[in-house]
């Protein structure tokens, strides 16, 4: 029976490749993270990490055309996310599900809802936030930026990290736990502050480069199909770097909140 899920997963994972959601890479790293989830966490925290691929997915497509701007890479984008961006964001579920098997403890689950929570909040406040019609407040800065910077928030943004927050937190109270809402509300709790560090790490680290072509902060390599120059931060604290660091405080919170109130 569990092979057929097996297979499923790697079906899935073939499908994104060809719809473009992930490269050829990307969706290798996303079969091995799906096959440790559900291997953990059954086909309940398979339907948690599909909330969060499918909507991420999803939303990155939604208006693309008005982001476009913004995510001025414009070759690599379109072969979808790569094997980086599936560990940044999943990589700290796929450490839990192996926490998981080393140890069982109904700690690893918190653990993995946290980090995927975080991820969701994370990529849920970047693609709707982005649309907003106000200036990005930036929290380092002090002051208003051009759309599409790490380390600035709108309060459409802000909406956002946390509905994408309540999305896995609603999934995990469906499908692990309804008898109680504590477990929901420590996900929702940990996603959205783990989306705060994620704001603040990338705010104070991560590199900024300039577009000598459009005259604008970015923090991409490419603006305007010309290569930018680095302005601040250090070459290996990447994008990828931030989520992944982030999604360890979401699980960091879940996983203390939890131990907390159970004891
Ligand atoms: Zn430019």
């Amino acid at each position: 029976m569990e092979v057929f899920f097996f297979v499923g997963i790697g079906l899935l994972c073939m499908v994104s490749f060809i719809f473009k959601l992930l490269t050829l890479r990307g969706s290798t790293a996303a079969f091995i993270t799906g096959a440790l989830i559900f291997y953990s966490f059954a086909w309940q925290g398979l339907v948690i990490l599909a909330v969060f691929f499918l909507t991420s997915s999803l939303l990155t497509k939604w208006k693309r055309e008005v982001k476009i701007d913004y995510n001025a890479e414009p070759l690599e984008d379109k072969k979808g996310r790569t094997a980086g961006q599936v560990f940044a964001n999943g990589g700290t579920s796929s450490l839990a599900a192996i926490g998981d098997i080393l140890m069982p403890d109904p700690l690893w689950l918190m653990v993995f809802a946290g980090a995927l929570a975080t991820a969701t909040a994370d990529t849920w406040a970047s693609e709707i936030g982005i649309l907003s019609k106000t200036k990005p407040f930036h929290l380092k800065e002090w002051r208003k930026v051009e759309a599409g910077l790490s380390g600035a928030v709108t309060g459409l943004g802000t909406i956002a990290a946390v509905l994408g927050a309540a999305a896995i937190g609603a999934s995990y109270y469906f499908l692990f736990d309804s008898s109680t809402f504590m477990g929901t509300l420590i996900i929702i709790f940990a996603g959205f502050f783990g989306n705060v560090a994620d704001t603040l790490f990338g705010a104070w680290f991560e590199q900024k480069y300039y577009c000598q072509v459009c005259k604008t902060e970015t923090e991409s390599k490419w603006h305007c199909k010309m290569k930018t120059v680095r302005i601040f931060g250090l070459p290996w604290v990447t994008n990828n770097l931030v989520n992944f660091s982030s999604t360890i405080i979401g699980a960091l919170i879940a996983g203390g909140l939890y131990t907390w109130t159970v004891q």
